[in-house]
């Protein structure tokens, strides 16, 4: 068995193990599974090597991260062939399409424009990094397809791009310049987390590219706010692995993982459903 089907495998028995304990996310966690499963496919077959005469640029520009630069701050999103989008995001809509089956007739539709070229792939991916989702409110307009199907199809293309790039340079970003809530690599917010090791060291987890970085305990990855005296967490009774963090300054919320608690056997890449019942008693709550 390969190192990556190990790992699949891995990502599988995790999953079922969060089943047993939540039956309830059943399907969501077999959709993520596929999903991963298939973008780590995508991330050795093709991004990989598209992405490899680039990466000396990238890894110079990796080491320059820091004073709120992250680096797609610093560098563009690597291009890839237009015929490497278009694999990707076909094998991508083959997972939506496997699991959700009432989405078919759209899945279709979307599937048509790709290969009929009528789609900016790339475009969807780098929509979702700038956080203008008027190209994606705009092409799901224009074929007549469910907008939330469009967002998912952006966030998973741009994942299996951005994944790639951040185990490519993991290792060369400076973290000790990096102080912020946003991710080092792409800029996008997060609201996972986890406590690792003796004096339980806070590390946010990327939710786009898989990023993980060091982060204060005692601060608002959103609005900065450093004051205790407005910053909190939840846990759930007698069950302590998990925490709700919020920030009454600017109501926003945030997830982390108590790993001493929780022991090793769940990957962090799973961490954002198997906290998913915090997200209910956050919206409860009124956080946003
Ligand atoms: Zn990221
Ligand atoms: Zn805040």
């Amino acid at each position: 068995m390969t190192d990556s089907s190990k790992r699949d495998m891995g990502v599988k028995y995790a999953a079922d193990r969060i089943a047993i304990e939540r039956p309830r996310l059943r399907e969501a966690l077999d959709f993520l599974v596929d999903i991963l499963a298939v973008q780590r496919e995508l991330a050795r077959e093709v991004v990989s090597p598209a992405l490899e005469p680039t990466l000396p640029r990238v890894r110079e520009a990796a080491r320059r991260v820091g004073g709120g630069r992250s680096l797609l701050d610093l560098v563009d999103l690597p291009e890839l062939p237009p015929s490497a989008w278009e694999m990707i995001a076909l094998k991508i809509l083959e997972v939506i399409r496997r699991h959700r089956r009432d989405l078919e007739s759209h899945v279709a539709i979307v599937e048509g424009a790709i290969k009929s070229k009528r789609l900016d792939i790339r475009g969807l991916a780098e929509s979702l990094l700038s956080g203008g989702g008027e190209l994606v409110e705009r092409e799901s307009e224009r074929l007549g397809v469910e907008a939330p199907l469009m967002e998912t199809l952006s966030l998973w293309l741009a994942q299996t791009l951005l994944r790639s790039l951040s185990s490519a340079i993991a290792g060369e970003i400076g973290f000790e310049g990096w102080r912020e809530g946003r991710c080092p690599v792409c800029g996008s917010h997060t609201r996972v987390g986890y406590m690792r090791g003796e004096g339980r060291k806070l590390y946010l987890k990327c939710s786009v590219c898989g990023t993980e970085w060091p982060f204060q305990r005692i601060k608002c990855p959103f609005c900065g706010n450093e004051d205790g005296q407005t910053l909190g967490f939840y846990t759930l009774g007698e069950d302590r692995r998990f925490r709700l963090y919020f920030c009454e300054r600017c109501g926003r919320y945030w997830k982390v993982v108590d790993e001493e608690e929780a022991g090793g056997q769940i990957p962090a890449e799973l961490y954002d459903v198997w906290t998913s019942h915090l997200d209910a008693i956050a919206k409860r709550k009124g956080l946003r």
